[in-house]
Formats: C-alpha cells, structure tokens, sequence
C-alpha cells in the first residue's frame, strides 16, 4: 500500500510520551503513513528563534502538507512569538475545527448529550496581530473582517454538517453592536445558509448563546462563529463536556493542515508516564480522515471507544466506582492495541 508522508513534531511536556502513543497505535492499526520528524518549541526557542520554529522546518512542513504536532509550551514575554498563531498565519489554516462530545455514561460528563463541533475562524478578528499604542493613553487592536475570509469559514462550516451528516449550523456573532464587522459575519452567514436548504441554521448573540451553550449544549450540533468568540466558546465546550484530555482539534487550509490535542504540555505531569494520549489520538484519526484513510480512522476511534468503555482509564478520567482500572500512558496505549 502506498504510504502517505507527514510530519511530525514531538513537542514539549508530555507531547513525546503521547506522541509515541499514537505512533504507536497508528502503527498497530495499518494506518499508511510515513513521518518526517521536526524539532520545535522549547529547545528551539532556547537557541533563540524567537518563532520556536527553524527556518528548514518550513521546507518539510510544506513538502508533507500535513502536520501532526504535540503541545508547546508557550515562553513567556521576551518577544516570544506563539508557535500556534505563528503556524496556522503561514499555512493559511484559516478554519479551526474542535469536536467536542460526551462519553457518557463511561466517562463522567455533566452533559451525557452533548455532541458538538464547533467551526472558528482562525486568522481574522482581533487576532489579525493588529495592534498598536496610538497615543502615550490608549492602544489600539484592530478588528479585521473580511468578505472573502467569512464566506470561505461559513461555506466550511455547512460543507462540514453536509459530509458529517450534521443537522443544524448555528453563527454566533455580536451583531447588535458591532453592527459593521460582526454585522458583516452575520449577513453573509444568511447568504450562504440559503444555498443549503437541507442544513437548518440559526443566528444567536454571542453573550446568550454562549450562556445557553453552558447550560444546554445538547442543543447545539456545528457552531460557527468568529475567531475570539471560538476560541473561548471552544473551551467553554471541552470544559462542561469533562473532556478537554479527550479532544482533538484539526486547523484546515486550501492546502495545508495541521493536528493537535486541545490540551497543552502539562508540565505539572510531564515525564511521569500518566498522561492520557486521547485527545492527540482523536486529532490523529481526524488527520487520517482528511488524508482519505477514514477506514483505519474508524477502526482505531472504535478500539479506543472500546477501551473507554471498559473502564480502562488515565488519572484523568479514572473515576471510582465508574472506571475499572487506573492505567499509565503506555498502559492505555496497550489497551487501545488489544482492542484493534
Ligand atoms: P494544560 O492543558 O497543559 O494543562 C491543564 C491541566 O490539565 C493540567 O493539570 C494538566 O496536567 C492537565 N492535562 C492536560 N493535558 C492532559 C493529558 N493529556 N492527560 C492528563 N492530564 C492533562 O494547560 P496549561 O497548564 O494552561 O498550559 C501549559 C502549557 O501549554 C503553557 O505553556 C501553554 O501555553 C501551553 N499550551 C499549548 C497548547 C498547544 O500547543 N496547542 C495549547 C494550550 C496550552
């Protein structure tokens, strides 16, 4: 079978242990692929490239088109840039795409419904890097909407609910008082919901659709909205779902893509063997799906299911009563093998 190339970097923190976990079940499995390994984050930050980022990096990145990255960890001040926002600005990932769902009744959830995605814009808005001191008393931040750049994420979004079979988009937006920018996103969302009858859609202000989020997410199956809004609304999402260790994110451009945990490096647990690999493995079974291997994909989310429905779970989820048994990484890594 002819194997497909990607790249791959480790990351900082726990990223290595849970990236040899998926390399591992991903080899296990028959999933076609090749790697090529980059190094970034804090090692390189160390040397001084203030991206995190070597200059020869790039040339792989793009020969391979498809990234899969473990978490960094983010320095602090010193004109540091985010390895992240750094990424997905030079690929033109320009959609960010987080599923978040309950895994009731095996793992605990205060919403055992909850079946979400949502759809962010991922290079507009106020983090277009747009910034700057106006007189020695204000600064400004500029709030970049464009035309072009909604259409592209609003079309994604429906294009999404029609491939996945998804229901409902709803766009969220602060209309009634941003009325140009966000009143833009707004009016070109009910432009392109008409060319897809077969999708139901809604609009809701941002404020009391984030609170009903909180309080029903249930209610909601792809949500796609602005890039600050998604950024927080997406974590609200993983948190109330109870699995921000069990996500995956996947950011997408014309050409390029890259996948991730929604986690970060957890320092705290780093290097001890207990982190839970879940949420880099879901990012990876999404990267298999876009590389056109959604049969070794399903065949790895069922082991991996499997496995949490055997009560067979990291620190993180392990739950007295609900779990089984309390495994490492490598343990679950097994678990997850067996199962294949
Ligand atoms: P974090 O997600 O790393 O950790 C938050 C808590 O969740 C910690 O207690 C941690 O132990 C736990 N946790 C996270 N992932 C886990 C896993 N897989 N298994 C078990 N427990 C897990 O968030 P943080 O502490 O705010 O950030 C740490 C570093 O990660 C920071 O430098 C931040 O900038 C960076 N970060 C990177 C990314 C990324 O690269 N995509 C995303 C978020 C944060």
């Amino acid at each position: 079978m002819q194997q497909k190339r990607i790249t791959v970097a480790y990351g900082d923190g726990i990223g290595p242990e849970i990236m040899e976990a998926t390399l591992e079940i991903l080899q296990a499995a028959g999933a076609p692929l090749a790697y090529d390994v980059i190094e970034v984050g804090e090692s390189v930050y160390r040397r001084g490239i203030l991206s995190g980022i070597p200059p020869e990096a790039w040339d792989v990145i793009r020969a391979n088109k498809v990234l899969l990255k473990g978490p960094i960890t983010t320095p602090q001040g010193g004109g540091y840039k985010s390895l992240n926002v750094t990424i997905r600005k030079a690929l033109g990932l320009f959609a960010n795409v987080r599923q978040t769902k309950s895994y009731a009744p095996f793992v605990a959830s205060f919403h055992p419904g909850m079946d979400l995605v949502i759809i962010r814009e991922n290079e507009e808005d106020l983090y277009a890097g747009i910034e700057y001191q106006q007189t020695p008393e204000a600064i400004e931040a500029l709030k970049l909407v464009s035309r072009p750049g909604t259409e592209r994420i609003i079309r994604f979004a429906f294009e999404y609910a029609r491939a996945y079979g998804r229901r409902k988009v709803t766009c969220m937006t602060k209309d009634n008082i941003l009325k140009h920018t966000d009143g833009l996103f707004h009016r070109i969302f009910n432009e392109v919901a008409a060319e897809y009858p077969d999708i139901a859609s809604d609009h809701q202000i941002i404020d009391i659709g984030a609170a009903r989020l909180a309080a029903q997410p249930e209610r909601f199956d792809v949500i796609v909205t602005l890039n600050l809004y998604g950024d927080i609304l997406s974590d609200i999402a993983a948190q109330i779902a109870g699995s921000v260790g069990l996500a995956g994110s996947a950011n997408v451009g014309m050409e390029m893509a890259m996948f991730e945990a929604v986690h970060g490096s957890a320092p705290d647990i780093a290097g001890k063997g207990v982190a839970n690999p879940s949420g880099l493995l879901v990012a990876a079974t999404q990267m298999l799906v876009h590389l056109g291997e959604a049969e070794v994909a399903t065949t790895i989310m069922n082991a991996w299911l499997t496995t949490l429905e055997d009560g067979i779970h990291t620190a993180d989820i392990y739950r007295e009563g609900l779990s089984r048994r309390e495994v490492g990484t490598e343990g679950f890594t097994q678990a997850v093998i067996e199962r294949l």
